[in-house]
């Protein structure tokens, strides 16, 4: 059992996800077949990117949905992972908690608890009793000739929703833009945004021409939709910008 902390690593971007963001804007406006338009070089990639952010910027959103990119995540809570399965348009691969016994199982500890001797204190006293229990737990259904997933599958029901998990996700750039304007927002949950900032990053690297101006709503509507009293003051809030209806 120890502390662990996040881990993002890209395992697959659409290839040639330019062309293909390109070839299919393209399709909407032109007479020319879509096959024609991504095999042939007529427009370079500077402005296949050009032509990109345009559309972009004039919402027209889904020639972005053909581009994917494939992340695998470890380090995280069990807690993070039920809140980022909440995004739907995406799929996903989890560490089960049936197939893999969690008899030595690993966690995340906020920096709220982390920070402060007499919460961390606690929180590692609750996590050995939790391991020490799920243990006794295994041990008696193994007696009674209990094991494996069937045994697992009941144990789990006392583990924290800080153990540590690992997850598979694919989501397309649409999805993903929409994903960091919820998450890297400030009044997402610390974890999740820090996930989100992390794949973020990665996106930007990968595909500037759609992630330059990407993160939280308020960096594409230059003001905070979230109202005075929750706005973390990095824009102004959506009062003092817009007129009221
Ligand atoms: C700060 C914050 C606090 C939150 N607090 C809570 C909470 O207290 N309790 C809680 O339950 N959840 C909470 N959530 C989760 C939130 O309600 C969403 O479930 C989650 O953020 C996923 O967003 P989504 O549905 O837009 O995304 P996705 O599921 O990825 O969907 C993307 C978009 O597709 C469209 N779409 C998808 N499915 C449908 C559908 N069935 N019908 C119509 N349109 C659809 C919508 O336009 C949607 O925005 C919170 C989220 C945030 C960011």
């Amino acid at each position: 059992m120890s502390q662990v902390s996040l881990q993002v690593k890209l395992l697959e971007v659409s290839r040639d996800a330019v062309a293909l963001i390109y070839a299919a804007c393209r399709q909407c406006y032109s007479a020319q077949f879509a096959g024609d338009i991504f095999d042939d070089a007529a427009a370079s990639a500077q402005e296949q990117e050009a032509f990109i952010r345009k559309i972009a910027a004039s919402g027209h959103e889904s020639p972005m949905e053909h581009v994917k990119f494939t992340f695998s995540i470890q380090g995280v809570s069990r807690a993070l992972t039920h809140q980022l399965v909440r995004h739907r348009v995406a799929s996903y691969s989890q560490q089960s908690q049936r197939y893999v016994k969690a008899d030595h199982f690993d966690y995340i500890i906020p920096p709220s608890i982390a920070g402060d001797e007499v919460l961390r204190s606690e929180f590692l006293r609750i996590m050995q009793e939790i391991q020490v229990s799920y243990n006794v737990l295994l041990a008696r259904f193994k007696e009674k000739g209990k094991s494996g997933e069937a045994a697992n599958q009941d144990a789990r029901f006392v583990l924290p929703q800080a153990a540590e998990t690992k997850i598979v996700v694919t989501m397309n750039c649409r999805e993903l833009l929409h994903f960091f304007e919820q998450r890297c927002c400030s009044r997402a949950q610390w974890e999740i945004r820090q996930l989100a900032d992390e794949m973020l990053n990665i996106c930007r690297a990968e595909l500037p021409c759609i992630f330059a101006r990407a993160g939280a709503k308020c960096v594409a509507l230059e003001y905070c939709p979230e109202g005075e009293k929750f706005s973390c003051g990095r824009y102004p809030p959506k009062a003092k910008v817009l007129r009221p209806a």
